[in-house]
């Protein structure tokens, strides 16, 4: 089996790094890639799996934030969906300590019943550590039972391309520049055959992943899969991106804060902080918009706001005939919750199960589109979630608070809704406490809370919510800045840096 992958954005170079590790000793792979159309340049915030997806690439920590300028993350902050004047987070990691059966939100519900003013993020390490502006990898305070905070990492975009070609070549990828002007078909069975070049170089395979961005050349042009548009529901559509000047301190969140017709990302690393506006264009002119980015950056712009345009939804397929879709090239969502990077990391995990073996199995094609799309759809409605449970008086907010959503999204926040209860199906990406946290965060609130919450009595609960914070505020005093954390880690040297000790 040949592999050929075309494109070599984030996707592009993320499937040639862990195929290459995977498999690049028994099938070779090629990747095609053209400067002169280049690459989205996007995508800076990721979620704590990518520690996993470098970890199968066998990316060395401290080489990798030296190498993409990379931050840590620790969560979102979202300022003014609830309500203009809101913030909340959603924190990696723990949300308190479970005890007994029920999860532990439930001993907290139970204490606001009786007038606790505790704040959810008060029982998460990574919360108050991102408050507090500090990290630290390992546990600060060993042995007890809140553990270490998760975290992912800011990074730029294109460099985390071009550190993963490094990796990919050294597991023998080989590159070819040149843009694809030709895709060759089988007569037959309509699986691609070879890409052609516009110096008329051919580049045959037997797989072909499609890492093409937005024009979707393979899955798309070629295969014919069709755009399963999610616009009514996620009706922002353009972008402007601009990078600024870094400020102090160097915040380990991603920022979200909502704005007039969508919402504004802020991305602190080593050397800048990357911006950007996300809006619907019915509900704001392009020249307003991106205005009303340059107006609230914290540092100097480093440059000329750059637009993008796309539209929310997925590929009908994924996989048809013998291309796979990966990246932006697959769907689209939008970048609210950091999760497209983690969708290429998720379908290549999927592939590598469902590897051909003799010739494409139709059995396989449907399990990997139907594994793709139950995620896809589950992210959508977490996506939505944040849009429709605004507090917001705009235009735009009001008819996200009046759109009819799916009703995989009623239920879950129904349930909520009734007695505190989340229930996460499957491998659905985000957890009950993803989930917990946006709906508290936006006004959600149960009007009950589980019964065994009232078993330990209301003493115990009160002594066990004040003992947990206590353990938390003890690990974040700890914790150092997150900045010279950062640069110390930075500063190492990979067998140092492999012993996780970080030199004081
Ligand atoms: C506004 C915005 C913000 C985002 N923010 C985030 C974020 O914070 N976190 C996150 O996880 N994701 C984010 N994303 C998504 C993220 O940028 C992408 O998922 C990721 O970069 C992967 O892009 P890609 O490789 O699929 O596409 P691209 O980067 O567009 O790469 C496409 C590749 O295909 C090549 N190509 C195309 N046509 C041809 C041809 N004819 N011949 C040869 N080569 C060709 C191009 O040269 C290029 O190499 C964001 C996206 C947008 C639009």
């Amino acid at each position: 089996m040949k592999i050929v992958i075309v494109g070599g954005g984030s996707a592009g170079w993320m499937a040639a790094a862990a195929l290459g590790r995977i498999i690049g000793e028994q099938w070779p792979i090629e990747l095609v890639e053209s400067e002169q159309i280049g690459t989205v340049g996007v995508g800076e915030a990721t979620i704590p799996q990518i520690l996993l997806f470098n970890g199968v690439v066998g990316l060395d920590e401290a080489e990798f934030l030296r190498a993409t300028k990379g931050s840590f993350k620790l969560g979102i902050e979202f300022v003014g969906w609830g309500s203009p004047d809101d913030r909340y987070i959603h924190a990696f990691g723990g949300v308190g300590r479970d005890l007994g059966l029920i999860p532990f939100h439930h001993y907290w519900l139970q204490a606001r019943s009786r007038g606790d003013r505790s704040g959810l993020a008060e029982y998460s390490l990574s919360a108050m550590a991102a408050a507090r502006n500090v990290f630290m990898r390992e546990d600060p305070l060993p042995g007890t039972p809140i553990g270490s905070a998760a975290y992912a990492y800011h990074f730029d975009a294109s460099l985390y391309g071009a550190h993963l070609r490094t990796h990919a070549e050294k597991w023998g990828v080989k590159r070819h520049e040149g843009k694809i002007t030709t895709v060759g078909q089988d007569g037959e069975s309509g699986h691609v055959t070879y890409v052609e070049l516009e110096d008329g170089r051919r580049i045959e395979g037997d797989l072909f992943i499609d890492c093409s961005g937005f024009r979707s050349l393979l899955i798309g042009e070629t295969m014919g899969s069709s755009f399963v548009d999610w616009s009514q529901w996620l009706a922002c559509n353009r972008a402007f991106a601009v990078p600024c000047a870094s400020v102090e301190p160097l915040t380990p969140v991603t920022r979200a804060t909502a704005r007039e017709a969508g919402w504004q990302w802020r991305i602190p690393l080593q050397h800048r902080i990357g911006n950007g506006y996300v809006y619907c264009s019915d509900f704001i002119s392009d020249e307003a918009a991106a205005e009303t980015l340059m107006a609230n950056l914290d540092g100097e712009p480093l440059g000329e706001p750059r637009q993008l345009k796309f539209t929310a939804g997925r590929r009908q397929d994924f996989w048809r005939g013998n291309v796979v879709a990966l990246g932006l090239a697959s769907g689209f969502l939008e970048p609210l919750e950091s999760t497209s990077i983690h969708l290429v990391q998720s379908g290549l995990k999927h592939l590598v199960d469902l590897l051909p073996r003799d010739g494409i199995d139709p059995a396989d094609v449907a399990a990997y589109n139907a594994k793709l799309t139950f995620e896809y759809e589950k992210i959508r409605d977490f996506l939505i979630l944040h849009y429709w449970a605004n507090g917001r008086s705009e235009p735009f907010w009001q008819r996200c608070r009046e759109m009819e959503v799916p009703d995989t999204l009623i239920e879950k926040v129904e349930t909520f809704r009734s007695h505190g209860r989340i229930f996460r199906f499957n491998e659905e990406l985000f957890t009950e406490l993803a989930w917990l946290q946006v709906m508290v965060g936006q006004n959600i609130m149960p009007r009950s809370y589980h019964p065994l919450a009232d078993a330990p009595g209301d003493a115990n609960v009160d002594q066990y919510l004040a003992s947990t914070r206590e353990l938390i505020a003890a690990k974040v005093a700890r914790m150092p800045d997150h900045r010279e954390y950062l640069e110390r880690l930075c500063a190492t040297q990979p067998a140092e840096a492999a012993t996780n000790e970080v030199p004081a």
